[in-house]
């Protein structure tokens, strides 16, 4: 039996207006090459200045993960050739990170958490991008991306599934979502990370060879990529093989990884403090300064949520999990008062049509306001679940307000059990077959026969018959 090891290097572009040591813009999508000055060019002559809203950023999320702050920050020169890094080495920092260890809590499939130890978080500056699709035969440089701020947060490697590494991965995004230092959009690359992999025999205490696959950009490739990998290094250590020490790529549509570079082409980088940087000196004021902006976090929103609105720990670690999210349920269960149905419907149908679309909460058609209008009604029995669908199903393609809805579709729930009881005699009129088997039947086998009924009852009143009373009529006039 074999037991998986991985740590995670993650990297998050920061959401600074202008480069990590040149003024250039970072907005995404620019035309190429239209937002690369002579510093990001690597012109001869020139300095880099660092960017002050850089080391806030940094030092917002070493306060986030309750790590150390480093002291004193030094720039480093890792040094290696490419043709999107035009001065031939990446300013990075290595002996001395701005963030120093840490922590970050995950919650497992089980309900249990785990401590998994962040090693370190260092500030780097990102290459440009090769494109090899815009010219034939010819590959571009676009130097837009190049020295655009990274934070690099280097796990321990303490995960021990794939599972474990995706539920890391999600509390680093909503930390960096959160503090607002990152759009976090991994399709867009603004967070990217690199698995590093191994297996060793269940009970070891020594790490295996690892492998390394970089820049998977999306959390369910993280997991089916490890998961694929995991795989390929048993089926290896099983045929009496051993892993060799390499960097992989994961490819989605064969769900492999294929190896890039081995340990023998590896770089040796060459690091040393870069001598145009001096280094930098965060002193207690600056960390205080950046404490007191720090917001409340998903861990602090979560303990609040399942004290304020009587929700359960796992769905407001759902909820607390994005902000957006988070901020739109708590203005449906504020304006609702319904704590309760508003956890249901949000996780239920919004978190459902988002993750069908694809699309995010600040998009979704439905407002909070109109979201707790519709919960009310269900509250003050005007709707029941089925008719409380429908005007949901309304809102989304933005057919209006929700009283307008159900008056304009007659859907006000039939509580009059009157009428309710003719709609019953009448269905029992019309089966006498089924009620002749029902009544035959033994009293354990009669509850789920009874669906026929009640979902007979239910159509002729359009959906709109109250669900309890009909069962109380149906059961006590059956029963005779
Ligand atoms: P490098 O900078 O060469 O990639 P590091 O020592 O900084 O190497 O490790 C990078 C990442 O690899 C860290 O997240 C660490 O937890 C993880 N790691 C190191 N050794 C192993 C291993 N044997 N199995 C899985 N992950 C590992
Ligand atoms: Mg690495």
């Amino acid at each position: 039996m074999y037991e998986a090891v991985i740590g995670l290097e993650v990297h998050v572009q920061l959401s600074t207006a202008s480069k990590i040591f040149s003024g250039s813009s970072t907005a995404f999508g620019a035309e190429p090459n239209t937002q690369a000055s002579l510093v990001d060019l690597g012109m001869p002559g020139v300095l880099p200045v660092p960017n002050a809203r850089a080391f806030e950023m940094a030092v917002k999320f070493g306060l986030a993960i309750d790590a150390e702050i480093g002291k004193e920050s030094v720039f480093d020169r890792k040094n290696y050739f490419y043709p999107d890094l035009p001065k031939g080495y990446q300013i990075s920092q290595f002996e001395k990170p701005i963030v120093g260890p840490g922590r970050v809590t995950i919650t497992l499939d089980d309900g249990t958490t785990k401590t998994i130890n962040v090693t370190r978080a260092h500030l780097e500056e990102d290459a440009g991008k090769s494109v090899h699709d815009a010219f034939d035969g010819m590959t571009g440089v676009d130097l837009n991306r190049a020295g655009t701020p990274l934070l690099e947060i280097v796990s321990e490697p303490e995960l021990r599934s794939a599972k474990e590494a995706v539920a890391y991965l999600k509390v680093i995004h909503s930390i960096i979502r959160y503090l607002d230092i990152s759009d976090g959009n991994m399709a867009q690359g603004s967070m990217r990370c690199d698995c590093n992999v191994s297996i060793r025999p269940k009970g070891s205490e020594v790490l295996g060879t690892r492998t390394e696959i970089k820049n998977v950009n999306s959390f369910r490739f993280v997991e089916k990529a490890i998961n694929t990998e995991i795989h390929r290094q048993t089926e290896i250590l099983e045929d009496g093989g051993r892993v060799i020490q390499e960097t992989r790529l994961y490819d989605p549509d064969k769900d492999e990884t294929r190896s890039m570079r081995s340990k023998e082409e590896a770089n040796d980088y060459r690091y040393f403090p870069d001598p145009d940087l001096l280094p930098v000196m965060i002193d207690d004021s600056f960390i205080e300064a950046c404490r007191n902006t720090l917001p409340e976090l998903p861990e602090a929103r979560q303990a609040r949520y399942i004290k304020d609105y009587g929700i359960t720990d796992y769905d407001a670690g759902v909820l607390v999990a994005d902000r957006d999210v988070a901020d739109y349920f708590s203005e449906v269960a504020d304006t609702s008062g319904e704590g309760k149905l508003a956890a249901n419907w949000v996780m239920g149908s919004v978190l459902a049509e988002l993750n069908q679309t694809g699309s995010v909460i600040a998009d979704f058609p439905v407002s909070a306001r109109q979201l707790a209008d519709l919960i009310s009604r269900i509250k003050d029995n005007t709707l029941n679940s089925k008719t409380a669908k429908t005007v949901f199903e309304a809102l989304l393609v933005g057919e209006g307000e929700v009283n307008a809805i159900i008056e304009a579709k007659g859907l006000v729930q039939m509580t009059d059990t009157g009428a309710i009881e003719a709609i019953v005699d009448e269905v029992i009129q019309e089966n006498p077959d089924q009620v002749a088997n029902y009544r035959s039947a033994p009293s354990d086998k009669q509850g789920k026969m009874l669906g026929f009924f009640v979902g007979q009852v239910m159509k002729k009143s359009q959906g709109k018959a109250n669900p309890q009373a009909v069962n109380q009529i149906l059961n006590s006039k059956l029963g005779s």
